[in-house]
């Protein structure tokens, strides 16, 4: 065994967006962080990689941001990488059919009053909602504005029921905010955490819930975070995993790396998935209350695909798509020799697709766009991917969210962080940015 007296203040284990905000906080606290990452790359879940075919640099699924990603954008901004991610100045969904029917959602307010304003008259001027169900989803969002929905340990659609919401508004509207925000269905996902991404992203003041797309692929977006951490005095060390966090009565001792190098420090923030944690935990601590709720944490799936067409796509740059396995579509640019149109799309909560055979998938899905939109009927299908990321989120039902766990553990010295622990947020690059901040101020 190699042992290092560290030299470091903070062990952060995953350069995913939890440890990468993890170390910048402990940074700004004047802390030395050794970070350690099992892959090759940082970022974690938002990642991209070149398409071997085409040549194009493509994500391991499309990542969309709001106007309330406060501590996302933080660290997004102390990387330098802010310039790229382009802002649409007030939501606009285009909304398309499979039977060539359209509708927009435009959350402009008046004047230069947006935020909640914007987004009551946007849902209001959709023509695909019957005056009735316009007056219920009104009034639902005040109800939700006012504070006065009482989520309990509800589900979101127990909760959409409750408020009179008709089975076609949750269809048409809320189910597609709930699968974007939550990767999760209506009936599965907790209640609390759907009206905080109602009042926050949707119903928020100013520009929150303006959508943010990364114009580059994300591991750029991460990518400086290697040399910024050397600068400000720590260490990244990557392609090495950690395989045991030591732990004796007195609390946290160090880390075994997997070639079983010995790492002492005294203080260890955690920001890996809890499959990934219960591995490395020594038995003595499963136990505890507070580590076993960390086995029952179910994962949603995500469905992602990029289909390169040889016809141009309409000139949009995303779209929702209705009544449709493809939930949103978003067009991308493409350096592929005849290729005249690239898509990336997304399905979340894809737990029915997710066994189809990838060639299945892609097939069907290329049918709707030809359906969803006419200009495509003739277009051809160059070359597909279809990427399956089965644990793509944790899915935060009810009882999940009751027992997530704070970043703050009964272990001395250790600390948890990653959009699966408890922040009252979705389990988002948001969630696990904010996760980070909150471990880090603890040290
Ligand atoms: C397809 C897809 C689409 C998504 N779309 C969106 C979106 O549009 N908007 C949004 O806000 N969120 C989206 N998300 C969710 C978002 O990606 C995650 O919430 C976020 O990236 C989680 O970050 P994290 O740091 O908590 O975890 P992770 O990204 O999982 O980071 C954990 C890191 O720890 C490393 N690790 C694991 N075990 C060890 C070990 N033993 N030793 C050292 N390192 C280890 C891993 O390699 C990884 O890099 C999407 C996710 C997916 C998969």
């Amino acid at each position: 065994m190699n042992s290092q007296n560290s030299k470091y203040d903070v062990i952060v284990l995953g350069a995913g967006v939890a440890g990468i905000s993890a170390a910048i906080h402990a940074v700004r606290r004047g802390l030395k962080p050794l970070v350690i990452e099992s892959t090759a790359h940082v970022g974690g879940r938002a990642r991209s990689f070149k398409d071997r075919v085409s040549g194009d640099i493509i994500d391991n699924g499309q990542h969309v941001m709001m106007g309330c990603y406060a501590s996302f954008f933080d660290i997004v901004k102390t990387l330098g990488s802010m310039g790229k991610i382009k802002k649409q100045d007030v939501l606009t969904i285009p909304f398309h059919f499979p039977d060539g029917r359209k509708d927009l959602l435009h959350a402009k307010g008046i004047g230069s009053v947006n935020g909640s304003l914007g987004m009551a008259l946007g849902l209001l001027r959709l023509s695909f909602l019957t005056g009735k169900d316009k007056i219920n989803l009104l009034i639902f969002s005040i109800r939700v504005k006012l504070g006065l929905c009482k989520p309990g340990l509800m589900t979101a659609m127990e909760l959409l029921l409750s408020e009179s919401q008709s089975q076609s508004v949750i269809d048409k509207v809320w189910a597609p905010v709930i699968l974007a925000t939550m990767n999760g269905k209506p009936e599965e996902v907790s209640a609390k955490i759907f009206i905080t991404v109602l009042k926050r992203a949707f119903f928020g003041p100013g520009d929150s819930s303006s959508l943010y797309i990364p114009q580059c692929g994300l591991s750029e977006l991460f990518e400086p975070f290697g040399s910024w951490i050397e600068e400000h005095g720590g260490t990244l060390i990557q392609s090495t995993g950690v395989r045991h966090i030591e732990i004796t009565n007195e609390g946290v001792r160090g880390v075994f790396l997997v070639d079983d190098t010995f790492i002492e420090c005294r203080h260890v923030i955690s920001a890996i998935p809890p499959h990934a944690l219960l591995h490395i935990l020594p038995e003595s601590v499963h136990c505890l209350d507070y580590f076993s709720s960390l086995d029952r944490i179910r994962y949603s799936p995500i469905i992602s695909l990029y289909l390169w067409f040889d016809k141009a796509f309409p000139s949009i740059d995303l779209a929702a798509i209705m009544e449709s396995s493809t939930q949103w579509i978003f067009r991308k640019t493409t350096i592929m020799e005849h290729g005249e149109s690239l898509l990336a799309l997304t399905i979340s909560a894809g737990d029915d697709i997710v066994n189809m055979s990838t060639e299945d998938i892609a097939q069907a899905c290329a049918k709707e766009v030809r359906m969803c939109f006419p200009e495509m009927i003739d277009a051809r299908l160059l070359h597909w991917k279809v990427i399956k990321e089965r644990m793509a989120t944790v899915l935060i039902d009810p009882e999940t969210e009751e027992c997530r766990p704070d970043q703050s553990t009964p272990v001395k010295g250790l600390y948890l962080a990653g959009d699966w622990t408890r922040t009252g947020l979705p389990a988002t690059l948001e969630g696990a940015a904010y996760s980070g901040g909150i471990a880090a101020s603890f040290i």
